[in-house]
């Protein structure tokens, strides 16, 4: 018990929403053991957060940019290497600090967007585990893709659309179902080497951790984990919440922007069962001023109750007086509390960009879905929501990219009442008791958590 007590566990997320959330689950429930764990944000991201972590320490490191973040950088690329190079320096700092404390470093989960953590943890003779945030079928392309088996994105972009291509421990995918980069080939090129980074020293990692159930994705899972310490740990939500029970202590601290919680909860708890739509593209997708039209007047076509999150950036792309015409209808906030809203009984379908938190997080609530996809691993989770799981229809675009307001009123239809949305919704209830069984105990994840906990070496006396 002592030696347990003197365990510390690093937890190190990229500082996006979407990565902070599961890895900050994750340092919760490794605190919930009994273990100490501390989780490390850059010094931006911590100007933002909103309360303290409780038990979970914070540390600070720099990306280099500590007043502005990303968006202060002149370019992803210039971002990124100088993250490397001032992340790697400062992270050296914070682990030699708590080595001279009571509590020196046993472990460093680091997020795979930053694999240069592995090797200051490793410079240590710390061991290291790489936490990803995508779906272990998104994390296969992009391996298959380093490892040279699949083609260009150049070759993609040209295709016949319908091409079949086939991966192993994956269903056949056509060019669209692939992340975006490889059928929009050119636009992203920084970020697109960013993803394919992650698998630069993977294979010196001590442990592999995946935000997904091995139920979901069971055959690349077994395919990803045949010859690599790949483990699935997820869904990193807490358990009350696949219950649809709301824990006392919500878990919105560590969020970028502010919820608007008793305003959502408070119009939700007016609302009949299953009525709702909520609309939600996370915390970086950018819709265009046409695309925000089509969706603000295929909303109101479908004369259902909605709850809306523009965030403030994009508010001055709304229609204008869109607000007053659809005030009996409609709520628009700017940020939510969106575990409790996918949670409430008054929620009927999920309008997602399939940022794979939103996915998963819908996924182990039960929650049907309308697959809206925008860029990067959100088109291939859009396939697998339609197609593989069966919880949802994607959307059609036009010649032009757009999502025409006829067709997001038609997709909310077929899973809140059309003929397809029993067969959606019993989909639905299926992967939220298959997420709740591997949460539970003897479960998949539950197994895996546990090995990692008794497999931490106690720092010695
Ligand atoms: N989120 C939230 N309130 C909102 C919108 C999003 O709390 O109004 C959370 C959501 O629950 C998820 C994360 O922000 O955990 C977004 O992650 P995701 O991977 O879905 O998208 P990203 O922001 O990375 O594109």
């Amino acid at each position: 018990m002592e030696n347990e007590a003197r365990t510390h566990v690093l937890i190190v997320p990229y500082p996006g929403q979407g990565h902070i959330n599961p890895m900050h689950q994750f340092a919760k429930r490794i605190v919930s053991k009994g273990i100490k764990a501390t989780l490390v944000v850059t010094k931006f991201i911590s100007k933002s957060m909103h309360a303290e972590t409780g038990k979970i320490g914070v540390e600070m490191i720099s990306d280099g940019y500590d007043d502005g973040g990303f968006t202060a950088a002149v370019s992803v690329d210039a971002y990124l290497s100088r993250f490397t190079t001032v992340g790697s320096e400062t992270l050296t700092e914070v682990i030699k600090k708590q080595q001279s404390s009571g509590y020196p470093v046993s472990c460093v989960i680091y997020d795979t967007f930053i694999p240069w953590a592995l090797d200051v943890a490793h410079g240590f003779g710390i061991q290291a585990g790489a936490f990803f945030t995508q779906s272990c079928a998104v994390n296969n392309i992009y391996y298959q893709f380093h490892e040279g088996h699949l083609d260009t994105p150049e070759s993609y972009a040209a295709a016949d659309p319908t091409l079949p291509i086939s991966i192993p421990g994956l269903p056949p995918l056509r060019p669209k179902d692939l992340p975006s980069f490889f059928y929009a080939p050119g636009y992203y090129g920084a970020y697109f080497k960013m993803l394919l980074n992650q698998y630069s020293n993977l294979k010196e990692a001590d442990w592999i951790f995946v935000n997904t159930y091995k139920e979901l994705e069971v055959e690349v899972v077994e395919y990803m984990a045949k010859d690599s310490p790949l483990r699935t740990i997820g869904p990193t939500l807490p358990s009350m919440y696949l219950d649809k029970r709301i824990p006392d202590d919500t878990d919105y601290k560590l969020n970028i922007y502010k919820p608007d919680s008793s305003l959502c909860m408070n119009w939700l708890n007016e609302k009949p069962n299953n009525s709702v739509v909520f609309v939600s593209f996370g915390s970086l997708a950018e819709l265009g001023v046409e695309q925000m039209e089509e969706l603000a007047y295929g909303l109101k076509q479908s004369n259902c109750y909605f709850l809306w999150v523009v965030r403030a950036t994009t508010e001055e792309k709304l229609p204008s007086k869109f607000k007053e015409e659809v005030s009996e209808k409609g709520l628009i906030v700017r940020w939510s509390p969106q575990l409790e809203v996918l949670a409430h009984p008054a929620l009927g379908c999920f309008v997602t960009h399939c940022g794979w938190n939103s996915t998963i997080e819908a996924l182990s609530l039960g929650v049907p879905m309308v697959a809206m996809p925008q860029w990067t691993d959100q088109t291939t989770n859009a396939k697998f929501v339609q197609d593989v799981w069966g919880t949802g229809v994607r959307v059609s675009v036009d010649e032009n990219g757009i999502v025409k307001r006829e067709e997001i009123e038609h997709c909310i239809k077929q899973v809140l009442e059309g003929e397809r949305s029993v067969e959606i919704r019993k989909n639905a209830i299926k992967w939220r008791n298959l997420a709740k069984e591997a949460l539970g105990e003897g479960g998949s994840s539950e197994k895996n958590f546990d090995e990692f906990i008794s497999k931490l070496t106690p720092t010695p006396e």
